[in-house]
């Protein structure tokens, strides 16, 4: 199977290099903006809308012209690659995954990439990147790169520029062991719990940090918009942002790693179909004020934590010819893993899970994680055919062959 893989690092650009960063950016953006203009102006005069390769050739006399003759100082390949996100971003929408294609912003997470690996070298012993137009460029080298470089992208982020290489490699999984399966459960208290009773509770005080962020918007908004002090304020969230999101990626990557190193077959619920908010309001332990305010922020926080746990999981487990098993949710709160059965009044308290039935106590996220457990296990009893949808595109298994 190949393997893909990104590697990111922060850029060390010369004066020069980053105004010139800048400037491709700007180019690349500009085309976008451009072909999008056309587009539109085509399909409202009733003609067919260009190609990705008739775009391509309206950019060679773009780059002719005298009037957007600045076009030709940026390097060839990333402009064309604007084009194909705009010709992806077309097909998105008539395909009815997105909505219509917007034009593109200043500063609006500017980027831009080589698609060629004949474009550019990468000197990892030295540190450095080769990339056309701007040389040699130092980076953070803070691990090896591995397998084949395809694709290099520039980015601009709040703290200065970055570089990331998608590499491919070839591995060969080893076979899956399907005992060795664990079921997790997630939620606002605790980030995530095993049906074997592991905790991983998150670095993040989600009370703190949306209070951070609560208070910094406040400040903003009291500021003149585009007034130095406003763009001082807009800065300052952003760095908020950016540091919830590394302590997050974090913490992610520590404990997917773990999980996928001793588990073949791991068993989460679809978030998708889980209604979240009822947990929100009651698992934050004494709701203050403007819970409900807050609670959109947790919640926004929380999810996307939870997603991208998930999508850290999927791929690290297919490395090891592992998966990651999506179930509906059913009643696996309130059902006890014990004897089956299930009743509101089986869940005492927010952390406890006292059985009406069985008299069986236990955690209450545990109970829950149990319960995942049994119900992908079922899925894969219930042999591949319900598997194969799920290892497609979307792996969500719908626990449809549950009692
Ligand atoms: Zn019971």
């Amino acid at each position: 199977m190949k393997l893909l893989k990104s590697f990111k690092f922060k850029l060390i650009f010369k004066t020069e290099q980053s105004r010139k960063a800048a400037q491709f950016a700007g180019c690349k953006r500009y085309v976008f903006n451009q072909a999008l203009e056309m587009q539109i102006q085509r399909s409202e005069s009733g003609q067919k809308i260009w190609s990705y390769a008739e775009l391509c050739r309206q950019l060679t006399d773009w780059r002719h012209d005298e009037e957007t003759a600045f076009l030709a100082k940026a390097p060839t390949h990333p402009l064309q690659q604007g084009l194909k996100d705009l010709d992806r971003a077309f097909r998105n929408c008539f395909e009815k995954r997105s909505g219509f294609p917007r034009f593109k912003r200043k500063g609006n997470r500017d980027s831009f990439r080589y698609p060629d690996q004949k474009q550019f070298k990468i000197d990892q012993p030295n540190s450095r990147f080769y990339l056309p137009k701007l040389g040699w460029v130092r980076y953070y080298n803070s691990r090896e790169i591995t397998g084949t470089a395809k694709q290099i992208t520039i980015t601009r982020e709040t703290d200065g520029w970055y570089v990331s290489v998608q590499t491919e490699e070839d591995r060969n999984p080893s076979p899956q062991v399907i005992e060795n399966s664990v079921g997790i459960d997630v939620g606002v208290a605790v980030f995530a719990t095993m049906s074997d009773g592991v905790k991983f509770n998150s670095p993040l005080d989600l009370k703190i940090v949306s209070k951070k962020i609560a208070n910094s918007q406040r400040n903003l908004a009291k500021k003149v918009r585009g007034s130095s002090n406003w763009r001082k304020s807009v800065s300052k969230i952003q760095k908020i942002y950016k540091k919830i999101f590394n302590v997050r990626k974090d913490f992610l990557h520590k404990v997917s790693t773990t999980i996928c190193k001793n588990h073949a077959v791991v068993i989460v619920e679809d978030l998708k179909v889980k209604n979240m908010s009822a947990s929100a309001k009651g698992t934050i332990e004494k709701p203050g004020k403007r819970v409900k305010a807050k609670s959109g922020l947790n919640k926004a926080i929380l999810s996307q934590g939870w997603s991208e746990f998930f999508r850290q999981l999927e791929y690290k487990l297919a490395w090891n010819g592992g998966r990651l098993i999506k179930i509906a949710p059913h009643n696996t709160s309130m059902r006890c893993a014990n004897c089956n059965h299930v009743c509101k009044e089986n869940r005492k308290t927010q952390s406890s899970f006292e059985c009406i039935e069985c008299k069986n106590l236990e955690n209450a996220d545990v109970n829950a994680a149990k319960n995942i457990q049994a119900a992908g296990l079922a899925v894969l009893a219930c042999g591949e055919n319900q598997l194969s949808i799920s290892s497609k595109q979307e792996p969500t298994v719908m626990a449809s062959c549950l009692a």
